[in-house]
């Protein structure tokens, strides 16, 4: 079908005000945060409702046209934006952003995908509640895309990923019909859990248009501390001693080494170290409880850390002490992405291993890069807690551009890394999903059968490969990619 004759179906099925075809409009929706992906779409369609995307669905899958569905677009893999054939529609769901229901009684609200996280954060907080989903980019990415990609974050360790805060989902199957699981139920064993199959699929077997999602307490007490090292098997060591010291309390157990630290306070504004030489390696430890005082939790944090701080397991300390040095350690935390993409040319992984591994990880993949690329600086940050490292190969700019083959030479670094965490029972990916970047490793990592039944449920469901084609698996018809 001509682009002109989708746009036009597109406006009649949503509304001219709701489509988008000027260059300018459409250009920040068809390249991604880290400005390394780019695609083409016919035009960027804003449903307003389920009955739009449904709509827009059934044209679409009967039609031959792809879909792309968009959240915030902050992927980090290539996820967000179309690819570069053109005849699709980009469809994002920031107009539907509608807080629907919050019970404070249930513990659960429920809300329209395009809701902007930090949003449902504050409106949980409104109702004297928590919705504990936190990460970098949550002033700008929307719940359907956490949920599409299942996202982590810094809460993890304490109250699980996306997937452990949904209750029940709506969503829109690639041929348009709607299925309402739309429920706050905690219990609800009849059949197979069908919202299971839509949190992390990015977007391959419909499009997610609305969410129940459960709240907890509102935290009465916080409590933070910035610890170093000077090993990373301290600082592990001492993260699974705090774990079983406060299994209900901690809620973030994050990891940064000194080279992450310092690009940070090099690039995000207003950033202080609060040490007076940085350490080798530092924890963000911060524990939370839903009764008592500030005071009280950062006595009980202290009294933890005493023994370790007298035999110099922990080398330098910092106990926030007022709310705003929280918010100043948190910053430097939250603003390493951003801070990463100034320094250099951050080729990233995702990677997770059992945490115990993590010294072992860190000290194989630094021994791997120093031999084979000793231009690239081990970065590294990582939600320590659930054993998943953000391990950032730096190389900068000037040596990034006399790179000739850029797309072989991340794929050789990046392998050299999967193949060490593989070896510790581990992922390529452990939080960010799969997007365009990594289909190649899903066949090189997982479970051939893994793969080939995502293959048939991606078959059943999407016989025409209507939704996001080559997200997560190859585009139907696609070469295998090859791996040198
Ligand atoms: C600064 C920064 C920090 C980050 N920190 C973290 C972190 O700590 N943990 C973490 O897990 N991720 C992190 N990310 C990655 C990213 O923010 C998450 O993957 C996020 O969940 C994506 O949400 P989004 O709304 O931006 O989705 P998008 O980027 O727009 O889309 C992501 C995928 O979901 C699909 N999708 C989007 N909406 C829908 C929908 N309604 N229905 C079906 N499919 C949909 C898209 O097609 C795409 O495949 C970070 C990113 C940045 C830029």
């Amino acid at each position: 079908m001509e682009q002109q004759s989708i746009v036009d179906a597109m406006r009649e099925l949503t509304g001219a005000a709701n489509v988008v075809t000027a260059a300018a409009d459409m250009a920040p929706h068809l390249i991604d945060w880290r400005k390394r992906h780019t695609g083409i779409a016919a035009c960027v369609v804003f449903p307003r409702s389920v009955e739009h995307v449904s709509a827009v669905l059934a044209f679409c899958n009967a039609h031959g046209i792809k879909v792309f569905p968009q959240g915030g677009n902050t992927s980090v893999c290539g996820g967000s934006v179309p690819d570069a054939s053109g005849n699709s529609i980009l469809l994002n769901l920031g107009k539907m952003n509608r807080v629907l229901d919050i019970n404070a009684q249930d513990n659960s609200m429920t809300v329209e995908a395009g809701c902007i996280l930090a949003d449902l954060q504050q409106a949980a907080l409104d109702a004297d509640r928590m919705f504990p989903l936190t990460l970098g980019a949550e002033g700008s990415c929307q719940i359907g895309g956490n949920l599409a990609t299942n996202a982590g974050g810094t809460n993890v360790v304490r109250f699980g990923n996306t997937r452990d805060l949904v209750l029940g989902l709506q969503a829109v199957l690639p041929d348009g019909k709607v299925w309402n699981g739309l429920r706050t139920l905690r219990k609800n064993n009849s059949g197979y859990d069908l919202k299971n199959l839509f949190v992390g699929a990015e977007g391959t077997l419909g499009v997610i248009t609305a969410a129940s999602l459960k709240l907890f307490p509102k935290p009465r007490a916080v409590a933070t501390a910035l610890l170093g090292f000077d090993t990373v098997d301290a600082a592990v060591q001492l993260g699974i001693e705090l774990q079983s010291a406060f299994p209900g309390e901690l809620v973030g157990l994050e990891l940064i080494s000194q080279s992450e630290f310092e690009i940070s306070l090099r690039h995000a504004a207003n950033a202080r170290n609060p040490f007076e030489r940085t350490p080798a390696w530092m924890v963000l430890v911060e524990l939370a409880a839903s009764a008592g005082s500030n005071d009280a939790l950062a006595d009980a944090l202290t009294a933890a850390l005493e023994a370790p701080l007298e035999n110099s397991t922990i080398v330098d300390a910092v106990v926030a002490s007022s709310e705003q040095q929280r918010l100043d350690l948190w910053h430097i935390r939250h603003h390493v992405t951003e801070a990463n993409g100034r320094e250099g040319m951050g080729l990233t992984h995702d990677i997770a291993v059992p945490i115990y591994r993590i010294p072992d990880f860190v000290a194989q993949a630094g021994a791997a890069l120093a031999e084979h690329y000793p231009q690239a600086v081990p970065v590294i940050v990582g939600h320590m807690g659930d054993g998943n490292l953000h391990y950032i190969a730096m190389f900068s700019h000037e040596y990034w551009a006399g790179v000739s083959d850029k797309m072989r030479m991340q794929s050789k670094v990046s392998h050299l890394l999967y193949d060490i965490a593989a070896t510790m029972g581990g992922t390529f990916s452990a939080e960010h999903g799969i997007g365009s970047l990594h289909v190649e490793e899903m066949s090189l990592y997982k479970d051939a059968q893994e793969v080939a039944i995502m293959r048939q449920v991606k078959d059943l469901l999407d016989p025409n490969d209507t939704m996001n084609p080559g997200r997560v698996l190859p585009a139907r018809n696609a070469t295998p990619p090859s791996h040198a």
